[in-house]
């Protein structure tokens, strides 16, 4: 399976910064600022795991995994925000996220949260 993965987020620091990280750990980093362009490439490739900002102009984190999951059970999708407490985990989950992290955020905790993603993944598909 391709390791591929899309990271939303509307900050250029934290976009640059995921994007070292992840082609670190030997991803396949995609990267984009809004949910807006997220869908837009999202009709021409698929992602096996995508890391979603929760706090962005226009569309946020929420109505965005809400959106994908209208037509996709699939796809893991990980919310990633600096204000936890501004979205209670019952909300996120409900959105319909399937693992949440918190910036700033320990590398293994991430590390770790993508092989299991890649291993979600891996079960829903076969299924
Ligand atoms: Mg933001």
């Amino acid at each position: 399976m391709e390791k591929k993965i899309l990271v939303v987020d509307d900050e250029d620091y934290q976009r640059e910064l995921m994007q070292k990280l992840l082609s670190k750990l030997g991803y396949n980093v995609s990267v984009v600022e809004s949910a807006e362009a997220a869908f837009s490439l999202l009709e021409r490739e698929r992602f096996p795991v995508i890391i979603t900002d929760l706090i962005m102009l226009e569309m946020d984190g929420l109505e965005f995994c809400q959106k994908i999951r209208e037509s996709d059970d699939k796809t893991v999708v990980i919310a990633l925000t600096g204000h936890a407490d501004l979205y209670e985990p019952e909300k996120i989950r409900a959105a319909g996220f399937d693992d949440h992290l918190s910036k700033p955020f320990r590398i293994e905790t991430i590390k770790q949260a993508l092989i299991d993603g890649f291993e979600v993944f891996q079960r829903r598909v076969k299924t």
